[in-house]
């Protein structure tokens, strides 16, 4: 552990200076029992479905120190996503390029400038984000689950910092999680226990693999799915993002039912170039496109508002 005591100012300073729009610094504790019996009850549930690297490592996303030996500090932090313009079909947080890519590279730039001491992660280690996102003031917990940044809403993405120093100051959460019940009505997988993942159109279009269930209807997107998130008031915050990585392509823009129908392989890798979509590979969008054109009528081929289910 190094002595010097991070200066949680120039932290956050240099975090907005390199285009976060939050940043937050909690103590590296093991998370609180509340915290954990939760994601443990939510693992006993298999609400996580097919999704089994979130049952590895269990006591190391429980217990920083296990991850990080040495961590002192976590620094949370969270990145405006919301595009200017929006291809329909698409997940608002995938119409960019891959987030993993521009927040770890800015990330890293933020702990080269400031000579900070640790390791950066962004949703690639066994990391509880949302947790310490809360935990380190940088938004409410949301009834949907999502962390919603005061004056940007829930469109943000998440990362983080494990440092070997103690701060010069901790921030504490902005008000309690809400307990029992998330997004009660908006959807039949948000439940009180959490989300389950297999009756979510997002894991079901990005994590699955092969074919779909026969109940699964795909309408407004067949690449992930914003419906919960629209339906937090907290969206309302939502504004268009200051970052150019994050819009998306003229190509994509352009995109009709039509042309996902004739979707080739060359096409998929010209237009997702760089891109989170990519997740899902080609066969896997090939599935989902099918399945969204089944479900849509031809009145609603370009109806951005339809819902999802
Ligand atoms: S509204 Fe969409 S993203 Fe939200 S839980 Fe339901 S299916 Fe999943």
């Amino acid at each position: 552990m190094s002595s010097a005591l991070l200066n949680s100012k120039d932290i956050k300073a240099q975090a907005l200076r390199l285009g976060f729009v939050a940043c937050g610094l909690a103590k590296a504790e093991p998370v609180a029992d509340d915290d954990s019996a939760r994601f443990l009850r939510w693992l006993e549930l298999d609400y996580c479905g097919e999704m089994d690297y979130l049952r590895h490592n269990v006591d190391m996303r429980l217990h920083p120190e296990l991850l990080v030996p040495g961590v002192r500090t976590i620094v949370s932090l969270a990145m405006n996503f919301m595009p200017e313009s929006q291809q329909p079909a698409i997940s608002l947080y995938a119409q960019g390029q891959d987030y993993h890519d521009v927040m770890k590279q800015r990330m890293r730039q933020l702990m080269e400038t400031l000579q900070l001491e640790g390791r950066c992660f962004v949703d690639t280690a066994p990391i509880l984000e949302r947790y310490w996102a809360w935990k380190s003031g940088v938004g409410i917990i949301t009834q949907g689950g999502f962390v919603a940044v005061p004056g940007y809403g829930p469109t943000v993405f998440l990362g983080e910092l494990f440092l070997t120093s103690e701060s010069d100051h901790y921030d504490n959460p902005i008000a309690p999680p809400p307990r029992g019940g998330t997004g009660k009505g908006v959807c039949p997988a948000l439940t009180p226990e959490g989300l389950d993942a297999r009756r979510c159109i997002s894991y079901q279009t990005i994590e699955h693999r092969g074919p779909f269930a026969e109940e699964i209807r795909l309408r407004r997107t067949f690449y992930g799915c914003d419906r919960c998130m629209r339906a937090t008031p907290q969206f309302a915050e939502a504004k268009p993002t200051d970052e150019p990585a994050f819009q998306p392509s003229e190509a994509l823009l352009q995109m009709t039912p039509e042309d996902w129908q004739d979707l080739t392989e060359e096409q998929y890798r010209a237009l997702f170039k760089g891109s989170a979509v990519k997740r899902a590979k080609y066969d896997g969008l090939k599935r989902n496109i099918e399945r969204w054109l089944e479900a849509m009528p031809s009145s609603e081929a370009t109806d951005s508002g339809s819902s999802q289910e």
